[in-house]
């Protein structure tokens, strides 16, 4: 056994990879497509990047193609997520037909690659409609929704309904996010890759320089939040927990590390009003990083003191599984994917308000040893549940599922 997976043996162990071989055994040169809407930045791309490749280490010939779109579209596509995660939006019909428009202008580009696959994997509302618009379709299709889709707005969760009732299938997150459908739903958290730059250990000195070259002082306690600047992931909160807690703690900074993913039109508002809140105060460093910047994200994450993930609405948030599996407890929104992550009082704790959020960091800094032990928790915690090899093995699970039929039997050796 040679290759990518061979690695993840010796943090994992064997039987987790012999498995994984044996399950793939019965999809051997199937063919999967993933479809997205962006290449780079979010947490979706971020998982296709590591997922794809170990499909196809695993014998089975994995694509990741990726829809394009104008400004309209990700208005749209973006108004469907505030939507989806429930703000009430109302969404004009003529920005719909743009949305119905563009898909369409993708198909030419991408109907030998997805009529011919066994399996398509669509990724949330962006690329729905292309079911529809291929109707010649081989293969079983699928909708893996990220978004936390717990209490939709529902006109608009009615029209996306509308796009994905002709699925075979649905993925969601967690239970919480599961809606009512014509056919199967399952269950899949995400999951972070122990071996890429954003989570291989890095050592101290490495660190320390990407700290300095930040401007940020190793020498006193930092708190962090790494967050595309999206409303849902309240970086104006996190500011506001800062100040509270610098009351107790004044040598404290703060860092806001984010960027921009391609496809989310509102950042730019969203840095402007996160840049009004810090009022040019010098322990708040706003970062603007390139969407490649995995090895600087990584030592961000290893010299926090305080990691913060303090959204409002959350599809998973792996930004939580990242700082968890370098042994930060995180204090994270009470919400969606962090509820799955953050053990209250164990992994982390949970927080409504910037006030809750300032109360435990505080803690944090004062009891040092519980910050450790808790970050210890949380390592143990990621190890067990939220690393790339679980995902996979329930990636390979459905696809058997929906390959082979309930009624047949798979051995494995
Ligand atoms: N991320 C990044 N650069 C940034 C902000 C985020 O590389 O400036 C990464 C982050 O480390 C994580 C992913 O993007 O791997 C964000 O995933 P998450 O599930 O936390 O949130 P999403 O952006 O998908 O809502």
């Amino acid at each position: 056994m040679t290759g990518i997976l061979e690695r993840y043996s010796e943090i994992v162990g064997w039987d987790v990879i012999d498995q994984l071989h044996q399950l793939a055994a019965t999809l051997k040169g199937i063919k999967v497509v993933h479809v997205n809407s962006t290449r780079r930045g979010g947490g979706v791309a971020e998982i296709l990047a590591k997922l794809v490749p170990l499909k196809q280490e695993l014998g089975i010939d994995a694509k990741w193609e990726v829809i394009e779109g104008n400004e309209e579209f990700y208005t749209c596509t973006k108004n469907f997520h505030n939507a989806l995660q429930g703000n009430k939006v109302t969404i004009p019909d003529s920005l719909l037909r743009i949305y119905e428009e563009t898909v369409a202008s993708n198909t030419a580009a991408l109907e030998t690659t997805l009529t011919g696959a066994d399996i398509v994997f669509i990724h949330d509302p962006q690329p729905l409609p292309l079911l529809k618009l291929l109707p010649e379709r081989k293969g079983k299709w699928i909708w893996r929704c990220h978004i936390d889709v717990s209490r939709p707005y529902r006109p608009v969760w009615k029209y996306i309904r509308s796009l994905v009732e002709g699925y075979d299938a649905s993925i969601f997150s967690l239970s919480a996010f599961a809606q009512p459908l014509p056919h199967t739903e399952y269950l899949i958290s995400p999951s972070i890759d122990p071996l890429s730059e954003k989570n291989i250990e890095l050592d101290a000195g490495e660190v320390q320089e990407i700290i300095s070259g930040f401007g940020i002082d190793q020498g006193r306690p930092i708190m962090l939040q790494v967050s595309r600047f999206d409303r849902f992931k309240d970086p104006v909160g996190v500011i506001q927990a800062f100040r509270l807690t610098k009351k107790f703690v004044p040598n404290l900074q703060l860092v806001l590390a984010g960027g921009e993913a391609t496809d989310d039109p509102e950042s730019t508002a969203v840095l402007k009003e996160v840049r009004l809140a810090s009022n040019n105060d010098n322990d708040i460093h706003i970062l603007l990083l390139p969407a490649d910047a995995h090895r600087k994200i990584n030592a961000l994450q290893r010299s926090a003191d305080i990691v913060m993930q303090k959204s409002t609405r959350e599809g998973f948030g792996l930004t939580v599984t990242e700082a968890m599996w370098k042994g930060k407890p995180v204090i994270g929104g009470d919400t969606g994917g962090i509820r799955i992550q953050v053990v209250n009082h164990h992994t982390g704790f949970l927080v409504k308000a910037p006030e809750g959020a300032a109360l435990r960091a505080r803690y944090l800094l004062f009891h040092r040893n519980r910050l450790k032990e808790m970050g210890e928790k949380a390592k143990q915690f990621v190890l067990d549940n939220f690393l790339l090899t679980r995902h996979l093995r329930e990636y390979l699970t459905v696809m058997v599922s929906l390959l082979h039929g309930r009624g047949e039997r798979i051995t494995l050796e």
